[in-house]
């Protein structure tokens, strides 16, 4: 059975408010890369790391699902879809979404470095001075289940597991990522199944390098805001998977 598989970065989230980690008016612009996201330095700067991170977690709240995330969680109910995303946030939950593969960790959840253990904590601060993990004792070995800059990516054996398995039948749908962590662009380009890309605007050409998306990898591609995409992004997959699967296509 064909199915669709959607992998998504910031570009998806930005049309709900929360700020998109780079870019023009990023997040990375006020607070310090070095000192609130990479493995070696946050136990350093411990208190600002979990400051950091509890502004975005009790943040979460003040921001909605958008068209697009309920477009993806509504494909669940129509197709074989399997959601992957770089965001960190909870808005595809939100919107109905199942089993999203979360590629780079969730806001909600703690990490204890020192035994394992992932825990949610929902939209809540954490206190860092009294907080332990509940599965040890240690306390500053528990950091927000966010994966940092030098820290590995377990879920990203899923992500290659989900690759190895795509089949010419699928359709790949990618929003919101220009692929400059997620080398996006070498992925769909081994791809042999038909592909659509959403993303506010082409990668310039001063600033593309190899990895990135272009859209020539694409089938089709739509450049525009992704809440502005969703009737079209919808007509173009629906399209496509009613070819292979004799499913209904594009809901009105
Ligand atoms: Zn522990």
């Amino acid at each position: 059975m064909a199915r669709v598989i959607c992998l998504s970065g910031a570009g998806l989230s930005a049309d709900s408010g929360l700020s998109t980690f780079r870019g023009a008016d990023g997040l990375w612009n006020n607070h310090r890369v070095d000192q609130v996201c990479n493995i070696t330095r946050w136990k350093a700067n411990f208190d600002v790391v979990h400051r950091f991170y509890n502004d975005l977690r009790t943040g979460l709240p003040k921001v909605e699902p958008n068209a697009m995330h309920r477009l993806l969680a509504s494909w669940q109910d129509r197709f074989e879809t399997v959601l992957i995303t770089q965001n960190v946030d909870d808005l595809l939950e939100r919107a109905g979404a199942r089993d999203v593969l979360h590629l780079h960790g969730r806001l909600e959840e703690m990490l204890c470095v020192a035994c394992g253990n992932v825990w949610n904590i929902g939209h809540r601060a954490y206190n860092p001075m009294e907080e332990t993990c509940p599965a040890c004792p240690c306390r500053k070995g528990v950091k927000p289940n966010v994966v940092f800059f030098g820290e590995r990516a377990p879920a990203y054996l899923d992500l290659g597991r989900v690759l190895k398995s795509v089949t010419p039948e699928d359709v790949f749908v990618v929003i919101g990522t220009d692929g400059r962590v997620v080398p996006v662009g070498t992925i769909v380009a081994e791809l042999k199944c038909r592909k659509v890309l959403n993303n506010l605007e082409p990668v310039s050409q001063d600033e593309w390098l190899p990895g990135m998306v272009h859209e020539c990898l694409f089938n089709r591609a739509i450049f525009r805001p992704a809440v502005d995409a969703v009737e079209e992004l919808d007509e173009i997959v629906s399209a496509w998977m009613a070819e292979v699967n004799d499913t209904p296509s594009a809901v009105a």
